[in-house]
């Protein structure tokens, strides 16, 4: 398939690099691409960026039937621009498809539409410390139709957003709260696919969280709310003992691929590594005992994120001394390495734009 190309008849001026924030600015191109069951994915193109008229009746508008991917591009010192396992994230992208009844798409062509798009907006990539430009490809249900049932035209579009430093203060540790009010996923649902529904359950757990002062939600699982899954949009890690274990793949927690790569390289630094169940009483009973070291959340916007505090019902309790602990320093440190650039790439993990 040919990708088309229409640029912009006037570009927007360029942000600030160094006051970018995260989703709110987005650049002059987006892809567009549509389904329908006679032609499949057909019509791929760049276009201006623009907004996309919906009948009313548009099916992903009711009955949520849409998937998305978050993944990142990065401006190394050597002027390159590079992606970090996208084919991870397409790999991904299709399954979720796959969950949510959408037709799937070829994987390399799709990482080939990305590429031609990124070449498009390159000046777009910021430049500064720790900045990035965000890619949000997206598949939507468009039929005009109330039925309850698979949509049978889709629109997929890829969309991109300079954003700055995540740690705008620093690299600070985060509150969290864990909920035995509200559940994020059930086994059997639709936990493990970026899909659109799992974010709209989210919110309330997620205010409620907010306005006791904490940043995320730790989810328990669905049924016996006592397995920890994972929080607000990030997988999670525990050291204890020396040895980092996080919550094994159920189906109702989110495959994350920077939790991919954190196993990878625990592993690869000879650390004792385990996906298992681990309890909120496992947790709590090795914070009352001083094994447990650290806790950190892995996702794509924050890369590590350190816990500082953990709130459960009426306990509160501070996770090692309320800083950055040696382990999510470390982590940080090397991931966002590979990903600027600035460090050997043993695994093969970035890809050239
Ligand atoms: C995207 C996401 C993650 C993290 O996945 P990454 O691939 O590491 O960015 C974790 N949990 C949820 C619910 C997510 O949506």
């Amino acid at each position: 398939m040919e990708i088309t190309i229409t640029k912009a008849a006037s570009p927007k001026p360029k942000p600030d690099d160094s006051n970018l924030g995260f989703g709110t600015l987005f650049t002059d191109h987006m892809f567009n691409m549509d389904y329908d069951p006679e032609r499949g994915w057909h019509n791929p193109r760049i276009e201006p960026y623009g907004p996309i008229t919906m009948d009313p009746s548009t099916m992903v508008l009711h009955y949520g039937q849409g998937v998305f991917e978050g993944l990142k591009a990065y401006h190394t010192t050597g002027g390159v621009i590079q992606l970090f396992r996208p084919q991870e994230n397409m790999k991904r992208l299709n399954k979720s498809c796959r969950l949510l009844c959408i037709p799937e798409f070829d994987e390399a062509f799709m990482l080939k539409a990305l590429k031609t798009l990124l070449q498009v907006e390159r000046d777009w990539v910021p430049t500064a410390p720790e900045t990035s430009l965000y890619i949000r490809p997206t598949i939507l249900a468009m039929d005009p139709f109330l039925g309850v049932r698979a949509s049978h035209t889709y629109r997929f579009f890829i969309i991109l957003s300079p954003v700055g430093a995540y740690y705008a203060e620093g690299f600070n540790p985060i509150k969290i709260m864990v909920t035995k009010e509200h559940v994020r996923a059930v086994r059997g649902g639709v936990g493990e696919a970026k899909t659109l529904g799992n974010y709209a359950a989210s919110l309330l757990a997620g205010d409620k969280a907010h306005q006791a002062g904490y940043t995320q939600v730790l989810w328990l699982d669905g049924v016996e709310q006592q397995y920890i899954e994972e929080v607000g949009s990030m997988n999670i890690f525990f050291m204890i003992d020396d040895e980092l274990i996080t919550p094994a793949l159920n189906g109702s927690i989110l495959p994350g691929i920077t939790r991919d790569s954190v196993l990878a390289l625990g592993k690869q630094w000879g650390l004792p590594v385990t996906e298992r169940q681990i309890t909120i009483d496992d947790v709590i009973r090795a914070h009352a005992a001083g094994r447990l070291q650290e806790i950190f959340g892995s996702g794509t916007a924050a890369v590590i994120s350190p816990v500082g505090e953990l709130c459960f019902g009426d306990q509160v309790f501070q996770i090692g001394d309320g800083k950055v602990g040696p382990m999510a320093q470390k982590l940080f440190d090397a991931i966002t390495a590979i990903q600027y650039g600035k460090a050997d790439d043993p695994m093969g993990w970035v890809e050239p734009v």
